[in-house]
């Protein structure tokens, strides 16, 4: 069998270039030539994983199905690739020095002096191996967090260097940098790149490619010369030219011949040139569509549309199955109040009320629901979204007037969302929540039933709060009834409103599961249903 062969993507210049996009692109179409692909992100910062992060900070908090609590460049990967990451496809700096003062708290390394060389640079070796040790993946990607020259990505950089000596014609390394237009000369500008490889050779990294962000072409002359001062092979420069959508990086990175460039580079067969019949077919409804439809996302950090990566890109997904684009309006739920309500939310046709945690903006979020309730617009929930989708429903239908969930307050009389049993006694915040794929089990007849067409499914959560059995039967004798139910402890995942045509909120997160060749049933349906609305209207 062939070994494992391990690409290395670093970064310079600038940050936020594509790292992740590219990464994810490259595996894609190694994939589609038939090449089993993963991809690792490896991140600098000293949080053991961004779980406590707030969404300001680095956007969403990604969840993948064995519940790790990861970056959201996890989410490119995935929907790229149509494959599930695992706790081991994201390493912080603050795992990896965990990981070994852990052992050396046990003794294991025998009275030696502990050091960033060799301890560190070999725990993140181990860690960048262990997704290569059952031998199923040919190639496994991983992107180093970060920019060239930032002192806390050095030693990653020293042990992937590491790695190439270690295993001989198994590494591989890209370096990603901008070459910027300057419009007062005309001219684009291959000095930061120049500099910036000198940079990885001072830490001993020479690249074996050169992927170029650009606004304009690159001309033959400008790819010669960067390839003569970086020392790389003119055909190893590869442009990579803005795109209007980053779901058409594989496709420009297959005409650049990004893929056959590293296959040849490490002797193996590029076979036939893969058609990604799928993709472009998802590409062209995408940039075309037929129709389109407003839906209105709320929620509280949506200054930061990171912060909602992955809700997003499930309506990219599933609109283009609709040959449909999906106008989202990103409300932030502080300006909704009974008298701004109707005009905010007027003009759509769907409301989807987004995940969340703490207090702020819970006001509007309600407002924003009983609107969707009372005016019958299709209503989707995620996680606090269904939360609060019943603290609306237990105060404005069941009459219980000060319901709210007890993370909102501790003491109210009608803890309609309490905390989970399981949750009451811990203390520490990191990667405690109920997190990971759990079994939902789908009421026949159910709306949901119908969506999904399946009895059971599994879906990837994320928290601490849960709908209150003590209150099932009120809610469901008027009309708010628990079509998804957890088959172990009987856990409400989905509710849903007999009396409404498409009201649903789900504990879960639906859209950790969107993918472009596999978009969700629910956020299909959801769209669908508001397209029906809008054509009502
Ligand atoms: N804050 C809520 C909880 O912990 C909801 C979490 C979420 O929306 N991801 O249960």
């Amino acid at each position: 069998m062939a070994k494992t062969k391990y690409i290395f993507v670093t970064g310079g210049v600038a940050s936020s270039l594509g790292k992740g996009i590219i990464s994810a692109s490259l595996g894609k179409l190694l994939q589609a030539r038939g090449y089993s692909v993963t991809i690792q992100k490896l991140d600098p910062y000293l949080n053991v994983d961004p779980g406590t992060l707030n969404p300001y900070e680095h956007g969403e908090c990604y969840v993948t199905i064995d519940g790790a609590e990861t970056d959201l460049d996890l989410g490119h990967y995935e929907r790229f690739l149509n494959e599930e990451t695992s706790q081991r496809n994201n390493v912080t700096t603050g795992r990896i020095y965990k990981n070994v003062i852990e052992k050396e708290r046990r003794g294991d390394y025998l009275g030696k002096t502990v050091q960033i060389i060799p301890h560190i640079t070999d725990e993140i070796k181990r860690n960048i191996k262990l997704l290569g040790t059952k031998g199923q993946y040919d190639f496994i990607i991983t992107e180093i967090g970060g920019t060239v020259g930032d002192i806390e990505s050095l030693p990653y950089i020293e042990a992937v260097r590491q790695m190439k000596w270690d295993m001989e014609g198994q590494c591989l390394y890209i370096h990603l940098t901008l070459v910027p237009f300057l419009a007062a000369s005309g001219e684009l500008k291959t000095k930061p790149t120049q500099h910036s490889v000198k940079q990885l050779l001072e830490s001993g990294i020479q690249p074996d490619i050169l992927v170029l962000r650009t606004e304009k072409p690159l001309t033959s002359d400008i790819k010669r010369k960067v390839g003569l001062f970086c020392n790389v092979d003119k055909s190893s420069v590869i442009e990579s030219r803005d795109v209007p959508t980053i779901y058409e990086v594989p496709i420009a990175m297959l005409n650049e011949q990004l893929d056959t460039t590293i296959l040849k580079k490490f002797k193996m067969k590029p076979g036939n040139e893969p058609e990604l019949k799928p993709w472009r077919l998802f590409l062209e409804r995408h940039k075309n569509p037929q129709q389109t439809v407003s839906i209105a996302l709320v929620g509280k950090y949506v200054e930061l549309a990171d912060a909602y990566k992955s809700i997003i890109e499930s309506f990219v997904h599933a609109g283009a199955t609709h040959d449909c684009k999906v106008n989202l309006k990103l409300i932030h739920s502080e300006t909704l109040s009974k008298e701004s309500v109707h005009e905010i939310l007027q003009g759509c046709s769907g409301i989807l009320v987004a995940p969340g945690f703490g207090h702020r903006g819970i006001d509007g979020k309600l407002i924003a629901i009983q609107y969707a309730r009372e005016k019958t617009i299709p209503f989707l929930g995620i996680c606090l979204g269904m939360q609060c989708a019943v603290i609306e429903f237990a105060r404005n239908v069941l009459g219980f007037e000060l319901a709210n969930s007890t993370e909102m307050s501790r003491k109210t009389q009608y803890p309609v969302i309490d905390i989970m049993a399981e949750q009451k006694d811990i203390a520490d915040k990191g990667g405690t929540m109920r997190l990971g794929g759990f079994p939902c089990n789908l009421k026949k007849r159910s709306l949901v039933h119908k969506i999904y067409k399946l009895d059971s499914v599994i879906e990837r959560h994320r928290h601490r709060y849960e709908f209150n059995n003590a209150y099932l039967e009120d809610f469901q004798e008027n009309g708010m009834v628990a079509s998804g139910r957890n088959p172990e402890t009987n856990l409400v995942e989905i509710i849903e409103l007999t009396t409404h045509p498409f009201f649903i909120g789900v504990q879960f997160h639906p859209e950790y599961r969107s993918t472009v060749v596999n978009p969700h049933p629910l956020f299909e349906a959801f769209i669908q249903a508001s397209l029906k609305y809008e054509k009502q209207k």
